[in-house]
């Protein structure tokens, strides 16, 4: 079984009716750290890293790029650094962060499909080893930068492969009408720009990304198949010699027991027998996946407050988060399994429904859920929140931003800290003519 299929971190344990994470009493953690706590655990995010690299061990020209939208601090990068990841970027701030953290930018990719000048300035200066260009539009602006800073840029063409794929409509990205990349019918188009006028451009090959949460084998096959075929049509057709592709995000996790994510060696398997099947020439295939890799590492820890009882209807039990620190419920209808980390194993059950602090009906974190009974001061761990849970947090009623630590053999490190009253008003800015 690789990480991604199971819904608990790998150190997670049972002991004396508390869980236990990375050798630490995860009550011990929320009283020490308070709460909401993100936490993460280290062998669980080696241990994901390990499986994707067996995976492809058979296929010397891969290159793993960690998706950073996915969960992006400096201890992290540290760590995926260490295990010989590169990072796929989106914003001048995760580039910022890659590079502070000292990662040999060759090894980075910037993605996205509205860049702005001052981040591809930034990019450039840096020396990101590749940019993943996404429209007519960005490949003119890179040009007239690169040729302002007497740089040449390597880039791949971002192209909307044409899958349609079983995942919510907002993750899904590779369909054709999709606001990222190239349409099939415009590769040609950009192509020629970039031999005939795009100077300080060099086509180096593809990239599509077929969206996130991915179970579905077939669309990866589908999705290698097409790049491999355009990679040779325009190779022929233009005398290049574009040898890379970018496959884009990894596999789906498991959030709830209704869940089934494939292996990671198996989606190297449909990833390198498409790449037999249709190959000549066997291309550097990158892939980047975000959400398989930190996922399931991280958990959200809340302390339970006030409960009501909707008469002859459900009981909510509210949370001291939420949908600003884990927006993907309110926004997706994303469903997540919890436990309690302060009574697992108490027999006494009911069904309740999770809600959240913030000011929104919708702020509901885990609708009807089996849990032991619930008191005030429980501690609730929500599994699977290492992704797009604090990379898509929100300040929302001004509220501080949670800390996360990190938890490895029983040690526990604080790797970002608890946002404070006094970070909140940091930028606001009283004109003088209001000051009293
Ligand atoms: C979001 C994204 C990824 C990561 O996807 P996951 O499903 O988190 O693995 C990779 N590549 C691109 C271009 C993306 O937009």
């Amino acid at each position: 079984m690789s990480v991604n299929q199971a819904i608990k971190p790998v150190t997670l344990e049972e002991k004396n009716n508390h869980l236990y994470l990375g050798g630490c009493d995860l009550v011990d953690l929320a009283k020490k750290y308070g709460t909401p706590l993100y936490v993460l655990d280290e062998k669980s995010i080696r241990e994901i890293c390990k499986n994707y690299k067996e995976a492809f061990k058979d296929y010397s020209n891969i290159k793993m790029m960690y998706a950073s939208k996915a969960l992006c601090t400096s201890a992290l990068v540290r760590i995926l650094d260490e295990e010989g990841f590169g990072f796929d970027t989106v914003s001048a701030g995760e580039i910022y962060t890659v590079y502070k953290s000292g990662v040999n930018m060759s090894k980075v990719l910037f993605n996205g499909n509205n860049k702005s000048e001052k981040e591809i300035e930034l990019a450039i200066d840096l020396g990101v080893g590749r940019f993943s260009v996404d429209n007519f539009y960005e490949a003119e602006i890179l040009n007239k930068i690169a040729i302002q800073k007497n740089k040449t840029v390597e880039i791949l063409l971002r192209i909307t492969p044409g899958i349609e794929c079983h995942t919510h409509d907002y993750i899904q990205t590779g369909q054709i009408d999709s606001k990222f990349g190239f349409d099939l019918s415009q590769i040609d188009e950009i192509v020629e720009l970039i031999i005939n006028k795009y100077s300080n451009i060099k086509l180096r090959g593809l990239h599509a990304h077929i969206g996130s949460q991915i179970f579905e084998l077939k669309s990866y096959y589908d999705e290698v198949e097409i790049l491999v075929k355009e990679i040779s049509r325009i190779n022929k057709k233009y005398s290049l010699d574009l040898k890379e592709m970018n496959i884009g995000g990894g596999v789906g996790v498991k959030y709830t027991t209704k869940d089934e994510p494939p292996k990671i060696s198996d989606l190297a398997d449909a990833v390198t027998s498409a790449m037999h099947k249709y190959a000549v020439e066997i291309p550097t295939i990158y892939i980047e996946p975000g959400r398989s890799i930190i996922s399931t590492a991280g958990v959200t820890l809340y302390t339970v407050g006030s409960s009501k009882q909707v008469p002859n209807g459900r009981k909510y039990v509210a949370v001291d988060g939420g949908m600003a620190d884990n927006p993907r419920p309110s926004m997706y209808q994303a469903e997540y399994s919890a436990e309690v980390a302060s009574s697992v194993n108490s027999k006494n059950k009911e069904k309740v429904t999770i809600a959240g602090r913030f000011c929104e009906s919708g702020d509901i974190l885990i609708n009807e859920i089996e849990l032991p009974k619930l008191n005030p001061g429980d501690i609730i761990c929500v599994y699977n929140t290492g992704a797009y849970n604090y990379s898509m947090a929100s300040n929302y009623n001004r509220v501080e931003k949670p800390a996360m630590v990190l938890v490895n053999n029983s040690l526990s490190d604080i790797i970002v800290n608890r946002e404070t009253l006094d970070d909140l008003i940091s930028k606001d800015v009283i004109p003088s003519r209001l000051k009293k």
